[in-house]
């Protein structure tokens, strides 16, 4: 594979990859307690209706629409609290009732207890109320047969909740794809380690790590690997056996240092190199034997970028996932610059709605992370003027959609 090939544009380079690039995990049968970020394999449906039956939205008084009537006086015939069994309504009377109690048969609307007051029949009517007012109509959430999640979604904390509404206990899911994770780079030591000239510590291993685990993958912490070319195809052959997929970081780029590349071009494919973007141009994809691989650019930045944008979506494809892309909101920006030949993904602050450039954009300042809020798209090839609206991205739509 040639320098000289023209750079991939990024959407381009997803695609490319998700062709590529089939499920790749097992399906094992999880109960809902158990279930946090895994992916579905399969569809789930409703088989009961949510709520189940018409309840109350409103601590009042339950009674048919007809009677509910400013200035009517009624007899309160029963008390309903949440979770009691109902008698149908004496005919022009009123049930005391409570917020998820169940309405009983004959009553069709709730008056809300501020509107009421009591008299000696019992309550007075202070305000007339309509058919179905304060009433949650049975299956108003879910009903029964509908497809409550498509299977590739991912069970997120309303996703479980949902689950549980209709009474599920178990769900069909992928198993954790193992991904195994190597740094790359002679200069990098562990903190622990008193530093050595010409040494630095290993800031993207922490990262990833938590960036993979956040995705609620299986990660296999491979450690470091020296910087030559027999270790590199050693250690890749190694995690190509104990994992479903791998991701480097460092070692991507064109110096006679950089042996990722053609460690996967011997072991396998290299599939894709260099993306329009920056940060992150270097990124590199292909196979390992049959074993996907990422190779993320060393340096913070572009790790974090890369990883994001593309490795994440990549793993999450193999994982089973349906691809949600990040959210973007087009934001007012106040940059201005001269058009550049990459997509830019800068680090960005928001103020009053304005995307503001974090001040230090090198790819290895890793702090610039900290106080952005996200990455704002400013397209190649396009002059940026300050007041234009460009799309942003926040970091926390990136890392979890
Ligand atoms: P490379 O992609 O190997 O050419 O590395 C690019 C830059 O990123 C170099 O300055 C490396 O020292 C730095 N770098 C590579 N890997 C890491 C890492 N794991 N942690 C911190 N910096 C790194
Ligand atoms: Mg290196």
């Amino acid at each position: 594979m040639s320098a000289m090939k023209p750079l991939i544009p990024l959407d381009d380079a997803r695609q490319a990859l998700f062709d590529q690039l089939s499920v790749i995990a097992d399906v094992e049968s999880v109960s809902l307690n158990d279930a946090a970020g895994r992916i579905l394999a399969e569809s789930v449906v409703a088989t009961i209706n949510v709520p189940p039956k018409a309840n109350s939205a409103m601590d009042g008084y339950a009674l048919a629409a007809k009677d509910a009537v400013a200035g009517a006086e009624l007899a309160i015939s029963q008390r309903i609290p949440a979770g009691a069994v109902t008698t149908p309504l004496v005919s022009s009377t009123a049930a005391r009732i409570f917020t998820g109690a169940e309405l009983p048969d004959g009553a069709d609307c709730v008056v809300m207890q501020e509107n009421t007051e009591a008299c000696d029949m019992g309550v007075r009517i202070l305000q007339t109320a309509k058919a179905s007012e304060n009433v949650r109509a049975a299956g108003l959430d879910i009903t029964a047969g509908e497809v409550i999640l498509e299977a590739g979604a991912r069970l997120t904390a309303p996703a479980l909740g949902i689950c549980a509404s209709t009474g599920i206990t178990h769900v069909k899911v992928f198993k954790p794809l193992k991904v195994a994770l190597l740094s790359t780079g002679d200069e990098l030591v562990e903190p622990g380690v008193a530093l050595q000239p010409g040494q630095i510590y290993n800031s993207n291993r922490p990262m990833l790590v938590e960036l993979l685990r956040q995705a609620d993958f299986d990660v296999v912490d491979m450690g470091q690997v020296a910087d030559n070319h027999q270790a590199t195809r050693d250690a890749f052959i190694t995690a190509s056996e104990q994992a479903d997929a791998i991701l480097t970081m460092g070692g991507v780029s064109v110096g006679e240092e950089d042996h990722v590349k053609n460690a996967i071009d011997e072991l396998g494919s290299l599939n894709l190199w260099r993306i329009r973007i920056r940060p992150g141009k270097p990124f590199a994809a292909g196979r390992v034997g049959q074993t996907p691989i990422f190779g993320l650019p060393g340096n913070p930045m572009s790790a974090l970028v890369t990883f994001s944008l593309l490795a994440r979506p990549c793993l999450m494809h193999l994982q089973g996932a349906v691809y949600k892309p990040a959210l973007r909101i087009p934001v007012e920006t106040s940059v201005a610059r001269s058009a550049q030949s990459r997509d830019e993904y800068m680090r960005v602050e928001l103020h009053a709605g304005v995307a503001q450039r974090v001040v230090n954009q090198s790819s290895g300042v890793l702090s610039s992370a900290l106080n952005a809020d996200g990455l704002l798209h400013l397209p190649a090839d396009v002059e940026i003027k300050a007041g234009e609206r460009y799309d942003f991205i926040p970091f926390c739509s990136l890392l979890t959609s």
